[in-house]
């Protein structure tokens, strides 16, 4: 059984590829132990997947695993997780923005007997202030509103233990959020502070509607909060309401003339609109998650795995 395994979620890193395997193969070779590489072709329509296959070619501890599409970051992981054999999994972006040297230190805190090492960004590198303020945003309302401990500041570069990863292997749900995930299954998890550089070349595969997806994925996986809003929002305009019938009762009966009111009457029929279709499209998105689930599609589907072993 290979010691290390390490899943690299790629989707159209062609100019980063080779300097991701000079860096990783050296950090590799240099820690001693038997280990593979899955990089986890996602679907690219550049060189990437070209340039994997030489890498396997060259150095048959180098898999490659061709999905059949794009099917996302989050599941890319899962699939190479779903293949890794190693009694340690290491999950890290294609991008050099979780660099290899620090899969030593994650290493040493598996030999001290954690299941989960996670690295944690201590300073973030390249990222505009917009990323910055509402990632940290977003982490600190998941952490409010679910009851996993999800790590502030960790991304999906970590270390996984053999028996983490068959817990892992268990959650089958879509829309995958999985640093949620990871935090859920339990096992003795610490934190491995380093440095996250800026993107090595190429752009973010990650544009803003598809980072507004994941921070959904990420806080309707793990929380039922939105579905309460309703409540409160129902709850505070009843009781609006009630106060407001009592005004324009006295004053119909203490002055004898009705409360006119053309604005009024709009301003409460526009808020409590967007009150209902505000809560009516939280409930779709649960509903839509639910349809998504129930119809049991596979998380995936693999053209081909290269893995002769040596
Ligand atoms: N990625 C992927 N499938 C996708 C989008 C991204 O496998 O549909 C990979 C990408 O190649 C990279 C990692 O996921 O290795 C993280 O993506 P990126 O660096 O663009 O995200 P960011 O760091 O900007 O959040
Ligand atoms: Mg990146």
């Amino acid at each position: 059984m290979v010691k290390l395994s390490v899943v690299i979620p790629t989707y159209n890193e062609e100019s980063i590829l080779p300097e991701l395997y000079r860096r990783l193969t050296k950090v590799l070779e240099n820690v001693g132990e038997s280990y593979e590489v899955i990089y986890v072709n996602d679907g690219s329509t550049d060189k990437s997947l070209d340039i994997m296959k030489t890498f396997h070619s060259k150095n048959k501890r180098i898999k490659v695993l061709d999905l059949s599409r794009n099917f996302g970051h989050q599941i890319a992981i899962t699939a190479g997780c779903d293949y890794a054999r190693g009694e340690a999994v290491i999950v890290m972006d294609a991008d050099l923005q979780d660099p290899p040297e620090v899969i030593p230190q994650l290493i040493k805190k598996w030999r001290e007997g954690y299941d989960v090492v996670y690295a944690v960004r201590e300073k973030r590198e390249g990222e505009g202030y917009f990323k910055r303020v509402t990632a940290s945003l977003f982490y600190r309302l998941i952490r409010k509103i679910t009851d996993v401990e999800i790590p502030q500041d960790a991304g999906d570069f970590r270390l996984m233990s053999r028996r983490a990863i068959d817990g892992l292997k268990l959650t089958r749900e879509r829309h995958r959020f999985v640093r949620g995930l990871v935090s859920w299954i339990g096992f003795n998890q610490t934190g491995v502070k380093f440095i996250r550089e800026a993107r090595y070349a190429g752009e973010t595969k990650y544009p803003l509607k598809k980072m507004l997806k994941f921070a959904l994925d990420g806080i309707t996986s793990f929380s039922f909060m939105p579905l309460q809003l309703g409540v409160w929002a129902g709850l505070f305009v009843s009781l609006l309401s009630f106060l407001y019938a009592l005004y324009a009762i006295l004053v119909k009966i203490l002055t004898n003339t009705p409360v006119s009111g053309w604005t009024s009457l709009m301003v409460a029929i526009l808020f409590l609109g967007g009150v209902h279709l505000l809560t009516l499209g939280l409930i779709g998105e649960y509903i839509g998650r639910i349809y998504d689930e129930v119809k049991q599609r596979p998380l995936y589907l693999v053209k081909e795995f290269l893995c002769e072993e040596e």
